[in-house]
């Protein structure tokens, strides 16, 4: 009988836990090892959204020009600490270098590759393993407070159907109120993109625990990868705070934090933490149904089974600990701008996830170079929850040395 190969994956976060799914459905022996808890990082909070829709990366003509207009002006909901790090000052430069139609259409090609199958697989998914997290396909409204924001929204959704194949309807604002009461009549309009869907993602974390649990992966938290013993080029071994663990392969899936890791895995990814907020809260009396982006505040609103939360902002603020109150005030005072009720009676939690941004909007996935088995799947930016599934059936065909499903290259190390 042959031996069952060994997976270790570093991270429990969404992009480790699918990955440790598709593994362990290609008969990999596999251990997941966290350092807090499963779904304890930037996969625990978020806005619960799988949307396609957004399909376009932050890198796209004018997004410096709108930041820094709305940096001026003070209630920017990005937010850029100033630092000296010339790290994230090349970063910056990158991102400013992509902000043309050319590199935009490029990036998004590579997300969509990994958005459209991730909501096929996810539906797959759900019925197969009766995955219980209020998983709702209800769409997304991108909700305008202004006309001139509505009309000017247009270009967008015809890239979005022309590039993309996205549908949406433009709802003027009486056929928005009627679809749902809770906006105030002043709000001028929508466009609905009715494919999209939205889930709880801490349920589906604690899902993912129990899934990968009954189907034999050694799950072992509070557990810290210090290092790696390489020997010629390949992993043996990884140095942990619970004691080393041997493996014929190992995945970093650590978000964010892959960035401080270039002494473990040899190279520097160049991932920034995006901090964002999210507040969750009691359902208010009239609460929404379906979710909503209000792109000209930044702010997402998802109305869930079991709460009702309030998300986004953007502060590069390198890998700060801290809830700033401002930026929880200014996410509150957005929504009141829309919301008939913006708020629950109880709050159930104050949150922040770092998003492992890139300056090209696409996440590395794939073998880390001049390394005989070592992978990484990081720097899935606004958008890991939704990419998740296609990525993890990915990293376990590249690990597995099976054709892959789509084309890696635009996630190659090293790009
Ligand atoms: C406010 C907000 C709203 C968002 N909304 C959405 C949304 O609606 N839809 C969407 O698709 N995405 C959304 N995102 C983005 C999404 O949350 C992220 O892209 C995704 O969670 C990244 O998953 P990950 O597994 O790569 O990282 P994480 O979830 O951060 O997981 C990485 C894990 O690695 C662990 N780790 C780190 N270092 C080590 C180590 N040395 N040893 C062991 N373990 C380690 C960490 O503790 C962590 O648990 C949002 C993000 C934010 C902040």
């Amino acid at each position: 009988m042959t031996q069952r190969r060994r997976a270790l994956i570093v991270g429990g976060g969404v992009i480790g836990v699918t990955s440790a799914y598709y593994l362990s459905e290609r008969n990999w022996d596999v251990t997941l090892i966290e350092k807090d808890s499963i779904g304890g990082g930037c996969s625990h909070g978020n806005c619960g959204l799988i949307c396609p829709s957004d399909v376009l990366p932050l890198a796209s003509p004018g997004a410096i020009r709108k930041t820094l207009a709305a940096m001026c002006r003070g209630r920017s909901p990005l937010y850029i600490k100033p630092r000296l790090t010339p790290r994230l000052w090349s970063w910056l430069l990158k991102f400013a270098l992509r902000c043309n139609p050319r590199d935009m259409i490029r990036s998004a090609n590579g997300r969509m590759a990994l958005l459209e199958p991730s909501m096929l697989m996810y539906q797959q998914l759900f019925d197969r393993l009766e995955i219980d997290c209020e998983w709702q396909h209800r769409g997304l409204l991108y909700v305008f407070q202004s006309l001139k924001g509505l009309d000017a929204y247009s270009s967008t959704d015809e890239t979005l159907s022309e590039e993309f194949g996205l549908i949406s309807r433009r709802l003027e604002s009486q056929e928005l109120h009627s679809l749902d009461p809770s906006l105030k009549d002043s709000v001028a309009g929508a466009w609905y993109y009715e494919d999209d869907g939205h889930l709880r993602p801490d349920r589906l974390m604690s899902e993912w625990k129990r899934i990968l649990t009954e189907a034999g992966v050694q799950i072992h938290e509070n557990t810290e990868m210090q290092g790696l013993d390489v020997r010629q080029g390949t992993v043996v071994s990884a140095e942990t705070s619970s004691g080393d663990f041997d493996a014929d392969a190992v995945l970093v899936a650590t978000g964010a934090v892959a960035v401080q890791m270039k002494r473990q895995i040899g190279v520097r990814l160049p991932i920034e933490p995006g901090k964002g907020y999210s507040i969750t809260m009691s359902r208010p009396s009239i609460c929404p149904e379906i979710p909503m982006l209000f792109p000209e505040h930044k702010i997402a609103v998802t109305p869930m089974n079991t709460g009702y939360r309030l998300g986004s902002t953007m502060e590069f603020s390198g890998f700060d600990t801290r809830i700033n109150q401002k930026r929880i005030n200014l996410i509150r005072k957005s929504a009141e701008v829309y919301m008939r009720e913006p708020f629950g009676d109880e709050l159930h939690e104050q949150w922040y996830g770092w998003r492992p941004m890139t300056y090209d909007g696409l996440p590395f996935i794939g073998p880390v170079p001049s390394m005989k088995n070592l992978f990484v799947a990081a720097g899935h930016n606004m958008l890991g929850l939704s990419m998740a599934p296609a990525t993890g059936r990915l990293v376990a065909e590249l690990m597995s040395d099976e054709r892959p499903f789509i084309d890696p290259t635009p996630y190659r190390i090293g790009r």
